[in-house]
């Protein structure tokens, strides 16, 4: 096995662990294979070992991986800040886009989604940890834009993402995906078809998984130490 396989059979099995200590069914929570800087060939094997969604945060890194594997069935992810500049390359090669956070924004992808493949799967990024130098919208904001994106026909919303403060203590943490919980109750009503709640990374799976996590994103315990920091497209 390579150890690409077995990193991912050993998240599996920390998922699978986190879900029954939370009593919740098993596979209710999907892995998202966070891949960004990292070369096709380690996605390539990642896909032998089963690993179906991939998350990607850089355009420029993304766009050719995506080309190479087309035709595999993979679904991908953008999980990255996005100018909206470059919001067509998400509505045209990305079936998600986590990391929503504006409403101009949404209105651009919406309009640059090619009515072929459907709408683009979206989570709303809220800034859970209230950081000022941190995307995503304050918890108070997010009904407003959940509101929006109900009305535009190129976008589905599917639920709501988070990546509290790394600098919380663990009360901290379980504290910051309970409020994210909480937030998507509350928003639960104004888009019923929402069923997905994308918080968890590497670190902190089992508590996200915990407070009801639907998606955890894992980078680094899949591909080991990211190799260099890319700036952000
Ligand atoms: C890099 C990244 C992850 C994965 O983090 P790890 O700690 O390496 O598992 C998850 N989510 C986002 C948005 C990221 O940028």
């Amino acid at each position: 096995m390579s150890s690409i396989a077995s990193n991912i059979a050993a998240t599996v099995r920390r998922i699978r662990d986190a879900e029954q200590i939370a009593q919740r069914s098993a596979s209710s929570v999907t892995l998202l294979a966070v891949s960004k800087t990292k070369p096709v060939e380690r996605l390539r094997e990642a896909y032998i070992a089963g690993q179906r969604d991939f998350g990607e945060n850089y355009l420029q890194d993304a766009l050719p991986k995506i080309e190479q594997l087309a035709g595999l069935g993979i679904c991908w992810h953008f999980i990255g800040p996005l100018q909206s500049n470059k919001s067509r390359l998400v509505a045209e090669h990305f079936d998600w886009f986590h990391s929503l956070d504006r409403a101009k924004i949404a209105r651009r992808l919406s309009e640059q989604r090619p009515a072929a493949l459907g709408p683009l799967n979206v989570c709303i990024q809220v800034n859970i940890s209230v950081e000022a130098s941190k995307s995503g919208v304050m918890p108070a904001q997010a009904a407003a834009l959940a509101k929006e994106i109900q009305g535009l026909p190129g976008l589905s919303l599917r639920g709501l993402m988070a990546i509290p403060s790394s600098a919380l203590d663990d009360a901290g943490q379980t504290l910051a995906f309970t409020q994210m919980r909480q937030l998507f109750e509350q928003l639960k009503p104004l888009a019923p078809q929402m069923d997905t709640l994308s918080m968890g990374m590497s670190d902190d799976l089992e508590a996200a998984v915990a407070e009801g996590s639907t998606l955890v994103r894992i980078g680094t315990a899949i591909f080991g130490d990211r190799e260099r920091s890319l700036p952000p497209v």
